[in-house]
Order: C-alpha cells, then sequence, then structure tokens
C-alpha cells in the first residue's frame, strides 16, 4: 500500500523500525541489526518488508529499541499533519492571490 507520507516525502523508509533492519533485496529478507549488550548483532531475518511484522519482532525481543522506534514514528506522524496544513494554507493563499 502506497501511503499519503509516501507520496509527500518521495521515501520508502517511512519507519524508523529501518533503522534496526537491513534489508537484502536478492534474498527479499529483513535482518535486524539492533546489538545486544554484549555488541553482537540480532541477526534475525525475517521474509518481506512488512514494517509491522519488523515492529513486532523488535517489541518482542528488544523493547527498549521499540519505544525509541515509536515515539519517533508517531512524531513523524504528527510532521506530516503539520505539512498538509501548510500545503493547504499555502494553496489557499495563492488562490486568493490569483483572484
Ligand atoms: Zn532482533
Amino acid at each position: 500500500m502506497t501511503t499519503l507520507v509516501q507520496l509527500l516525502s518521495g521515501r520508502k523508509k517511512e519507519s524508523s523500525v529501518w533503522d534496526y533492519f537491513s534489508h537484502n533485496a536478492i534474498t527479499n529478507k529483513c535482518r535486524c541489526t539492533v546489538l545486544d549488550d554484549k555488541g553482537d548483532e540480532c541477526g534475525f531475518e525475517m521474509a518481506g518488508k512488512k514494517t509491522s511484522n519488523l515492529k513486532l519482532h523488535i517489541k518482542a525481543k528488544h523493547p527498549a529499541v521499540f519505544i525509541f522506534i515509536d515515539k519517533d514514528d508517531k512524531r513523524k506522524q504528527s510532521d506530516v499533519t503539520v505539512n498538509k496544513q501548510t500545503c493547504k494554507i499555502k494553496a489557499d493563499d495563492m488562490e486568493e492571490q490569483g483572484s
């Protein structure tokens, strides 16, 4: 599904979960790059690239990291709302100037 966020920003990586997963285009698998307290990479692999599935792994295995991701994603969502309002205000201004 292409979201409005993706259309507006042109970014594929719409979620902060991608800071902790790397996607292999050849195998179509995502690998968890979260480091444990010894500095070892988790290395968990998941087929596909559904951020909701990736988040479930983070939530289950790396709850401390999940808090960061969740907070950051919510912030991004609110940024989009602000951007949309800005766009609307600009469009209204242009209409007024045109008439
Ligand atoms: Zn992991």
